[in-house]
């Protein structure tokens, strides 16, 4: 194995009791990398036996809630449960420092009550804040993070990543229309993973603030072109809308399968991927 991928969270922003928000673990060369905090972040973490402090990095998307809403449990998790002041570093597209900024200006009340309660923690939370442009993001023991512009719009700017080590190449894409960000970081990769939707399904459904997610996501056809255009090995459909109900997933995957002649794995949380 070179690189190792946990879906964490395969779910859209609707609460749902069986997949917590988006976020991607993925572990190579000993770094392990957190992409994007959504809803229950930290207890999928758990799940996969990782602790906020086991972070080398968190890497963030873009800035849309559904994206990023634990990462103040990511945080103040990692400030608990440190012996010492240790940083935890948050790479994201420009904005995030503003945002970091706010969630800590949230924390503030419990930052207080804690440093008044243990005598042994002396240290507020340290996030160092890296806002990105496209470009090598991150290269550090033989792992190599490329970020590119992705596209969501009127959401910007937001970035997906691929992440390289010895040879292989995974991609976290993120919430994104097909651009030509994405192909680059496509192109040749072993692992895709999109967000993405069933235009036909939300077409179906009578509330318009819901069809207005059609126009900057990936649709299953569009992920699975873009897989194709790339010659990735392995295209991964995660944070499914709408929520599939049980038993979905093939009529998903055979969607997929028109346009991309690979592997197609139906995101479910804590699902593992090797390569
Ligand atoms: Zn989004
Ligand atoms: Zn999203």
């Amino acid at each position: 194995m070179t690189i190792e991928v946990v879906l964490l969270g395969t779910g859209n922003p609707l609460p749902d009791p069986n997949r917590a928000g988006a976020a991607t673990l993925v572990r190579a060369g000993g770094r392990t990398l957190l992409f994007d905090a959504g809803r229950a972040v930290c207890m999928r973490l758990a799940a996969a036996g990782v602790l906020p402090l086991m972070l080398d990095a968190v890497l963030c998307t873009h800035l849309h809630s559904d994206h990023i809403c634990d990462l103040n449990d990511v945080v103040t998790t990692h400030w608990v449960m440190s012996g010492q002041p240790s940083a935890l570093r948050v790479y994201g597209p420009p904005g995030t420092r503003a945002v970091v900024d706010g969630l800590l200006a949230m924390l503030a009340p419990d930052v207080r009550y804690r440093l008044a309660h243990h005598a042994d923690l002396t240290w507020e939370p340290v996030v160092e804040v890296h806002e990105l442009e496209p470009g090598v993001v991150l290269d550090d023991n033989g792992v190599r993070v490329v970020a590119a512009a992705s596209d969501h719009r009127p959401v910007e700017p937001t970035l997906a990543y691929r992440v390289e080590h010895e040879g292989r190449a995974v991609v976290l894409a993120g919430d994104t229309v097909p651009c030509p960000g994405l192909d680059e970081l496509c192109a040749g990769a072993d692992v895709y993973v999109q967000t993405m939707l069933r235009d036909d399904l939300v077409q179906l459904v009578p509330v318009q603030r819901f069809k207005d997610t059609i126009d900057y996501h990936s649709t299953v056809e569009q992920a699975a072109q873009t897989a194709s255009r790339g010659g990735v090995r392995t295209l991964v459909l995660t944070h499914q809308v709408p929520t599939p109900p049980p038993g979905a997933a093939d009529e998903w995957i055979a969607i997929a399968r028109r346009h991309f002649a690979g592997e197609i794995v139906f995101g479910e949380d804590l699902a593992r991927l090797e390569c």
